[in-house]
């Protein structure tokens, strides 16, 4: 049996990244370590350095807290690659004695820099993407949430521009591409003055293509991710409609299946937040055993 892995199979450039950047502050060894919010979807990544004594910081409230109460004293906060909105910087730099290390992802740090300067120009800001998502909320933060985010071609239908006004959209990175193409095709027809910048990140677009294009070709599918990871959830979605046989996994103890001999050829692809360890766990196992 042929097993096939993609090539963008796991971590992207921003989360290997901000990782890393973890490992080398604990490796520092000297202060207490948190990070703001989990620095992957992925719960075995976070247990492990959980193990190794980081910690996370799950929202604006408990940093206020810690920053009060000064259990963040002579501690370094990691802030992961979807970034973070100015509230929560304001908060760290008004917090004694922290080391902020700041591992946004650039690709997210370009769009916060766009947003920052064409809301400081006049123009009013939407964002395509999911509210709920950290990296759209971090956006958000940067212009005191002054931006309409749409997350549907439903939602552009139902907005009403402000006559005259100019407009800017840019895009959550993970967002898929067709949908944010649908969206400003909406948006076209609506709003006269509309400068759009594409922001989707590369890497997941590439990961998308590989992910169909290896579903197309393969009897079975395997997906490997967090359950809360949004880019594997699409990678699932996007194998499943073109490979009945796709199992979702978040390490090789949920591989519970016995593929069939009529099996031929099983595609893997990972998600962003899927470390390198996982991918070749279960690419030797499916090797090994079928
Ligand atoms: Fe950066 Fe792209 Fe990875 Fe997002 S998906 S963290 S933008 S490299």
């Amino acid at each position: 049996m042929e097993v096939r892995l993609a090539e963008t199979a796991g971590f992207c450039y921003g989360v290997e990244r901000a990782v890393n950047t973890v490992y080398e502050e604990i490796e520092k060894g000297t202060r207490p370590i948190f990070t703001y919010g989990p620095i992957v979807h992925n719960d075995l990544v976070v247990n492990e350095l959980g193990a190794k004594g980081v910690r996370v910081i799950k929202d604006p409230d408990m940093l206020r807290n810690m920053s009060v109460s000064g259990e963040l004293r002579g501690s370094a906060v990691i802030i992961r690659a979807h970034g973070v909105g100015r509230d929560v910087t304001e908060i760290l730099d008004n917090t004694e004695d922290v080391v902020t290390v700041d591992a946004t992802c650039p690709f997210v740090k370009k769009i916060h820099r766009i947003v920052t300067a064409r809301h400081a120009g006049g123009e009013n800001i939407i964002v395509t993407g999911s509210a709920s998502h950290p990296e759209v909320i971090g956006i958000l933060g940067q212009i005191g949430n002054q931006a309409v985010v749409l997350e549907s071609t439903e939602d552009a239908e139902r907005f009403c521009p402000v006559p005259d006004r100019h407009y800017c959209v840019v895009s959550q990175t993970t967002f898929n591409v067709q949908k944010f193409q649908d969206i400003v095709d909406i948006l076209k027809k609506k709003i006269y003055y509309v400068h759009i910048v594409d922001t989707i990140c590369n890497a997941t677009q590439l990961r998308q293509k590989e992910a169909l294009a290896l579903s197309r070709e393969c009897d079975a599918m395997i997906v490997i991710g967090g359950r809360h990871s949004s880019n594997t959830t699409k990678l699932f979605d996007i194998c499943s409609k073109e490979c009945s046989m796709t199992y979702f996994i978040e390490s090789l103890q949920d591989f519970t299946e016995k593929l069939d001999s009529s099996v031929r050829c099983v595609g893997i692809t990972a998600g962003a937040s899927t470390p390198k360890t996982i991918i070749q766990e279960v690419l030797k196992y499916v090797r090994d055993e079928f």
